[in-house]
């Protein structure tokens, strides 16, 4: 779709949902608190994007790494270079994608992996026509590697392809209903946020994704929904139009 016509439909945001970006925190793969893969988990996270597959809309899927390593930490504790501390998370997320690739297709799923770092025998490399050409067949696309690049998160890697591929929203999957004034689970006082400007998020410093991130979708027009993927049917309620998590838009 041409960048002009789809910045004008995503404006009527009453109209169906076609195309999504769905952001998965690699802590979305684990137990709380844990490390590495659960099974139960990859189960859920594969059948809440076949259940809004099946709808008939197209899902690319930008997994985390969170679940192994995050670069900045790692880099402090092994004393290693931070470049290269950003590269060891980028490849976590490989681990992530190739675990969901499988598991989606073991449950009936057609899927591809494109990993924005070159890993010829494990999946394919990001090619932007390529994506929305597998997209359009009805594949889920699972984005490996973040952006490719080190010093930035899968966030600002899942706003920069929702941008790209002209989806019509960002979906940010976290294991909390949505945005919060504070922390829920050390504040009670804590009030839940239906609706947030992108504006709101930047200049009230709300943890909800990188600023860098949050900008991209402003500038052109995406707006991002936050919910939890750990609640069934979530997902799907949300392509639908349903009042789920927190909305930001303008
Ligand atoms: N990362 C990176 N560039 C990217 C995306 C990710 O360098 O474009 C690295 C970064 O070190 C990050 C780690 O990969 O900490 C894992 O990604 P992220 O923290 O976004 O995972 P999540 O918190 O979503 O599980």
């Amino acid at each position: 779709m041409p960048k002009k016509k789809a910045k004008a439909s995503r404006r009527t945001s009453a109209r169906k949902i076609q195309r999504v970006v769905l952001k998965i925190s690699g802590e979305g793969f684990c137990r709380p608190g844990d490390f590495g893969i659960d099974g139960k988990s990859l189960r859920r996270i594969a059948e809440e994007v076949i259940s809004v597959s099946k709808l008939g809309v197209q899902v690319a899927v930008v997994v985390g790494g969170g679940n192994f390593l995050r670069g900045a930490k790692i880099a402090q504790e092994l004393s290693i270079q931070e470049a290269t501390a950003h590269y060891m998370g980028m490849l976590a997320t490989v681990i992530n994608a190739l675990a969901l690739q499988d598991m989606l297709e073991e449950l009936g799923q057609p899927v591809r992996v494109q990993s924005a770092i070159a890993i010829h025998s494990a999946c394919e490399s990001f090619i932007r026509r390529r994506c929305i050409r597998h997209l359009e067949k009805g594949r889920v696309v699972i984005l490996a590697a973040g952006t490719g690049r080190p010093y930035v998160t899968t966030d600002t890697a899942a706003a920069l392809v929702a941008v790209e591929i002209h989806a019509d929203v960002l979906f940010k999957a976290t294991n909390v209903d949505g945005v919060y004034t504070a922390d829920p689970k050390k504040d009670p006082r804590a009030k839940f946020l239906h609706r947030l400007s992108y504006n709101q998020v930047i200049d009230d410093r709300l943890r909800v994704m990188d600023v860098s991130a949050v900008d991209l979708c402003q500038r052109h027009g995406v707006p991002i929904t936050v919910f939890s993927l750990m609640k069934h049917g979530n997902m799907r309620n949300a392509v639908q139009g349903k009042p789920i998590g927190t909305r930001i838009s303008e």
